[in-house]
Order: structure tokens, then C-alpha cells, then sequence
């Protein structure tokens, strides 16, 4: 992403009725040791006027008739029903999000969802849960920092089955330093039994500024062999389409009728609005994010009645290759059409077929009538064909900030 300049609120546009909408609530209990999402420990931090900046926000910027709603983290869940009440309220006052979202999700962790909690967020309208359970395995658990036992992760499940959640996320991490297959298929399909309607499963990464990363630099953990990750990802589509969850995305697998349509407007490429500390909005041509530090983001409401950051313009040529960087990522794949549609692309010259086709032509993509899917072999190659797109419709970069 390009680099980042002050700016005004008018840098981005206001986000158009139905935008999908993310509210970033950054608490968490304890940070894990692989995370690089924006997060703080929640102890010592003033939460009631983190809520009072962010009712501002919704004011000020949050979309009229989100089509979904997307309540992520840090750890939503650590909020009390009475905070969740009001935010509720809240929203509702200010989008109606009740009568048009079809979508609300709402991210957990196994530590602070109970029964009681699960009930009340259904009854705030939430359709969806997401648990971030990340494993089974006790040392697995201790080794990600995780501050939850594997029967706290069974019972925040099971206890959001018994409050009447008809659909929940279970995440989960593979690929972790020292694992094996037999490890990650035992635990897969012990959590498997629990009958999640989704699953995200996402490989370990060692991200920057993470412990994770520091202990690998230093030698104190070993990441595995790729012929090995390539294998836990394949035991992971085997065991999942065995149970029921069909591969939809790299990384997801859903019961029929239980895909994440939040997320699938990402891979779309389509417009969303964020609001909260460090989340990012995309709204036509432009693309900008909040401050990734609670005081900064309340700083910048109190003086300006916005907290954007940084933004940056996409021009069609950038537009265009991270649709199908991101298209590409569903099973379902995309056809040029719909690339150029999604992009706002419109030369008559489509730059980005010249490439499709010579990623057919090394079996790393396959035609499907009009579309243009990964293979088997492309699966686990993402990145690098992402890359074959950027080199050659962005040579200089994907955005330009402004
Ligand atoms: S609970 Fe989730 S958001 Fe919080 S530190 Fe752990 S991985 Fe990051």
C-alpha cells in the first residue's frame, strides 16, 4: 500500500446508502503472539470513552442501510451487554442497519462469550457469530498466547448453539512451528465434530512487529517445510469437505447457504466503509484508513470529527488487477466481464487477459466457460500470481497517495 499524507475528511467520499459497513472494536484480553492486527490488552483502558469517540464516528461517517454489518477486533465480545446495547441503539439510529443489513457478525473469543452474552447480541439482531478458537490442542494454545483452555473454546461454542446462533465461524490457525500432519488432523477433525457452519483456516504467517516473527529471527521457532504446509492445507479441504464445508475461498469453507457475504464483497473488490481505529474504507476510485493507535484515533475525532489517516486513488489499472487478485481467491473464480465491471474498468483494451491467459497456459489457472479459476497447482500460489498481475498492469505501484 502507498504511503501515507495528512488529510481531510473530504478526501473520502461520504460511503453511499447500503455500503457494507466494519466497526473495529480494538480490546482484547491478552495480545497473541502471531498477531498483527490492531489490538491493545484491554486493562487500564478507558472502554466507556472509546464508545462515546466511536458514537461520533457513526455520526458522522457511518453508511444509511448497510447491506451487512461486520463487528471485528480485536475482541468485540469483551464488551458488556449494556455497552453492547447502546452501540446497538446507536447504530440503528443512525443507518437502520436492523431492516436492511441481511448480514451481522459479530467476532468472539472463547473467554468472553457465555450463553448469556450470545443471547443478547442475538436479540441486538446479530445473525452470525465468529469464535476465534484457532485450535484444540493444548500446547498449540500456549505457544499462540492464546488465554483460553480448549474446553473454554468448546464451551463458548456450544453455549452460542444452546443462546439459538444458527450460524458460527470457528477460526482456526495451522501450519504453527512444530506441528505435524497428524497433529493438525487429529485437531481439525475433533473440531470438525463440534458441526461449525463455517470455518476460516488461515495458514500461520510470521508478520511483522510480532513476537512470532522476533522468535523466528532469533531462532527460538522454526517455520515448517512448505511440502509440509502445502500438506496441512490439503488435509484441511479434505477433512472440511468431508464434514460437510464447501471450500468457497483460499481460506474458507462453508455449509451451504453460510458463506460470509461480508467477506465476499472484499473479494468482490466491492466499496465498504470502516469505522474504528485503523480500519480502512474504500469508496469509488479511493481508498483510506483510521489512525492504528487508540489515542491518535481519539486525538484526531476530538480536534478534526474524523480520524482518517492516510488515503490514496486507484486508478483503473490498479483497480482492475486487485479484482482479480482478490476474485481470484474464490473457488468460484471471475470471469474478465465481470473483473472490468467490479473495477470500473473502461478501456476497450483489457490489459489483464493477456496475463489469465498465460497463467492457463502453465496450469496455474483453468477456463470455466468464461471464468478464470485457480487449479489444483495454482491453489497454494496466490501470491505469486497476484504478483503476475501487479507487475504487469501496475509496474509502478497500486496507488497513488494524495
Ligand atoms: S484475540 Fe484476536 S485480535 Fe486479539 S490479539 Fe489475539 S488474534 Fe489478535
Amino acid at each position: 500500500m502507498a504511503g501515507h499524507a495528512e488529510l481531510s475528511i473530504e478526501s473520502l467520499p461520504s460511503a453511499p446508502a447500503g455500503t457494507p459497513l466494519y466497526v473495529h472494536l480494538p480490546f482484547c484480553v491478552f495480545k497473541c503472539h502471531y498477531c498483527d492486527f490492531y489490538s491493545i490488552p484491554a486493562e487500564g483502558q478507558d472502554i466507556p470513552g472509546f464508545l462515546a469517540t466511536l458514537e461520533q464516528e457513526i455520526a458522522a461517517r457511518a453508511p444509511q442501510s448497510p447491506t451487512t454489518v461486520f463487528f471485528g477486533g480485536g475482541t468485540p465480545s469483551l464488551l458488556s451487554i449494556e455497552q453492547w446495547q447502546r452501540l446497538m441503539a446507536v447504530l440503528e439510529e443512525h443507518t437502520g442497519f436492523r431492516s436492511s443489513a441481511q448480514e451481522i457478525t459479530v467476532e468472539c473469543n472463547p473467554e468472553s462469550l457465555d450463553e448469556n452474552k450470545a443471547r443478547a447480541l442475538l436479540d441486538l439482531g446479530v445473525t452470525r457469530l465468529s469464535i476465534g478458537l484457532q485450535s484444540l490442542r493444548a500446547q498449540t494454545l500456549q505457544q499462540f498466547g492464546r488465554v483460553h483452555s480448549a474446553n473454554e473454546a468448546l464451551e463458548a461454542f456450544r453455549a452460542a448453539r444452546r443462546a439459538g446462533c444458527r450460524s458460527i465461524n470457528l477460526d482456526v490457525i495451522f501450519a504453527n512451528p512444530g506441528q505435524t500432519a497428524a497433529q493438525w488432523r487429529v485437531d481439525l477433525e475433533r473440531i470438525l465434530e463440534e458441526g461449525p457452519d463455517h470455518l476460516a483456516a488461515y495458514n500461520l504467517t510470521f508478520e511483522e512487529a510480532t513476537p512470532f516473527l522476533r522468535w523466528l529471527e532469533q531462532g527460538k521457532l522454526q517455520a515448517l517445510p512448505e511440502e509440509l504446509e502445502l500438506e496441512l492445507a490439503e488435509i484441511t479441504r479434505e477433512l472440511t469437505t468431508a464434514a460437510g464445508l464447501r471450500p468457497y475461498e483460499i481460506s474458507n469453507f462453508a455449509r451451504d447457504g453460510h458463506a460470509c457475504h461480508h467477506n465476499i464483497n472484499y473479494w468482490h473488490n466491492g466499496p465498504y466503509a470502516g469505522l474504528g481505529p485503523s480500519a480502512v474504507s474504500k469508496i469509488g476510485n479511493r481508498r483510506g484508513g483510521s489512525a492504528r493507535s487508540l489515542p491518535l484515533y481519539q486525538k484526531r475525532m476530538a480536534q478534526r470529527g474524523h480520524a482518517l489517516d492516510w488515503s490514496e486513488t486507484l486508478d483503473a489499472q490498479a483497480r482492475l488487477a486487485e479484482t482479480w487478485w482478490l476474485g481470484l481467491r474464490l473457488t468460484e473464480g471471475l470471469s474478465a466481464r465481470e473483473a472490468r465491471e467490479r473495477a470500473g474498468f473502461q478501456d476497450p483494451t483489457d490489459p489483464a487477459v493477456p496475463v489469465a491467459e498465460r497463467l492457463v497456459q502453465a496450469g496455474w489457472l483453468q477456463r470455466a466457460g468464461e471464468r478464470f479459476q485457480l487449479t489444483t497447482k495454482g491453489l497454494p500460489l496466490a501470491d505469486a500470481i497476484a504478483s503476475e498481475f501487479f507487475s504487469t498492469l501496475v509496474p509502478e505501484g497500486t496507488a497513488n497517495p494524495t
